[in-house]
């Protein structure tokens, strides 16, 4: 699916929209420059799972945990079925990409139920990821248009 945003408030809303489809154990591969809209997308997911935190770029901290406040979120849809948001920025992450990402535990968060993950500049680390990765594509067309591209079966 291809989407063509004009605003970045078209961006985070097709992030909630996104976000209202996760069900747990989902691992979401950002690809696109600096400035492309990754980050507002992922604003708009955990809004869109019902986290109530803001959510800063975690570049220097790499990743950040967040968690649902219960009454709030997938409740709404019949369950809490997942526990723990993660989303992680490699960007800075430089060397040996393999030990860098067990070092800072994503092999052991990824591809969980409990767990959902969201990784900007994911390119960085495509061999490492599952089949099941769902990767969206950001380009920057213009000052404020950008070009969203998903593959796989969220929509
Ligand atoms: P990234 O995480 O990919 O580096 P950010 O989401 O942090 O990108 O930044 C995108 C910047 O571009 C923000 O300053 C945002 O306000 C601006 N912007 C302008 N138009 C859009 C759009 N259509 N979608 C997303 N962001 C946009
Ligand atoms: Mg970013």
């Amino acid at each position: 699916m291809t989407v063509i945003t004009k605003t970045s408030e078209e961006t985070k809303k097709l992030g909630i929209e996104f976000g209202k489809k996760l069900l747990g154990g989902e691992v979401i591969a950002l690809v696109g420059d600096l400035g492309a809209g990754k980050t507002t997308f992922v604003q708009g997911l955990a809004k869109g799972l019902g986290i109530k935190q803001r959510i800063i770029s975690p570049t220097f901290i790499i990743v950040r945990q967040y968690s649902p406040s219960p009454a709030e979120t997938t409740y709404e849809r019949g369950g809490l079925s997942w526990l723990n948001f993660y989303h992680a920025d490699l960007y800075r992450l430089e060397g040996n990409l393999e030990q860098e990402i067990k070092n800072l535990g994503l092999t052991y968060i990824w591809d969980k139920p409990e767990n959902i993950v969201v990784i900007e500049w994911a390119e960085k680390i495509r061999n490492l990821l599952s089949e099941n990765t769902i990767w969206v594509n950001f380009e920057l067309l213009g000052e404020n248009v950008r070009r969203i591209d998903t593959v796989g079966i969220w929509y």
